[in-house]
């Protein structure tokens, strides 16, 4: 456990998401430093704690929630996004309707959460890359309404959004994208 050293932040963390798209994973590895090929899913939501030295100044406690991606958990995410400093919405890079049912849930933090929360799209499994059917970014496809964005990282620019492809699996990009968070963060206070 590192020792909390000069500045410290908490900040509150919302996983939303898709079923099995990975938010589980992200938080195991990130916590952890592991991965689990055949865990259980989360039934409701879960919480766990994790303090990262940002630099010697500063430190962050992550309090974070990881909310079950299934349908009818879906009236409870209210009650985990509303306080929330920041949020992870993670799609799948092998699944399409992953993409749209992250789009839903920035849409729906955007509307209701607090203004000032930080959102950071996190395009999980990375590593099954030859399954992959979202693009990052694909200079090709011409832009007109909202249902053309089928690559992540102009949807994500658009929508003011961070953005990783991360995989729980290698663990790549996992730290970038939760120090990223807390950056984002505390250069806003
Ligand atoms: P959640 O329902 O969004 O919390 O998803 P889980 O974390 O439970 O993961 C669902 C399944 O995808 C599990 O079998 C994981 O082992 C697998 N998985 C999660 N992240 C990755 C990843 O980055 N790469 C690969 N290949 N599999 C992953």
């Amino acid at each position: 456990q590192q020792q909390p050293a000069g500045k410290l932040f908490q900040f509150k963390l919302v996983l939303l998401g898709e079923s099995a798209v990975g938010k589980s994973s992200l938080v195991l590895r990130f916590v952890k430093d592991q991965f689990d090929d055949y865990r259980e899913s989360t039934i409701g939501a879960a919480f766990l704690t994790q303090t990262i030295c940002l630099d010697d100044a500063t430190t962050v406690k992550f309090e974070i929630w990881d909310t079950a991606g299934q349908e009818r958990y879906k009236s409870l995410a209210p009650m985990y996004y509303r306080n929330a400093n920041c949020a992870v919405v993670v799609y799948d890079i092998t699944q399409s309707s992953s993409l749209d049912k992250a789009k839903s849930w920035v849409k729906e933090l955007q509307r209701q959460a607090d203004p000032n929360i930080v959102i950071a799209l996190a395009g999980n499994k990375s590593d099954l890359s030859a399954r992959r059917v979202v693009e990052t970014e694909s200079p090709a496809v011409p832009r007109g309404s909202e249902q053309d964005w089928i690559d992540a990282k102009p949807y994500a620019d658009e929508a003011g959004l961070l953005f990783f492809e991360t995989s729980a699996k290698t663990a790549t990009n996992v730290n970038e994208l939760f120090t990223s968070i807390d950056k984002t963060i505390s250069s806003q206070e």
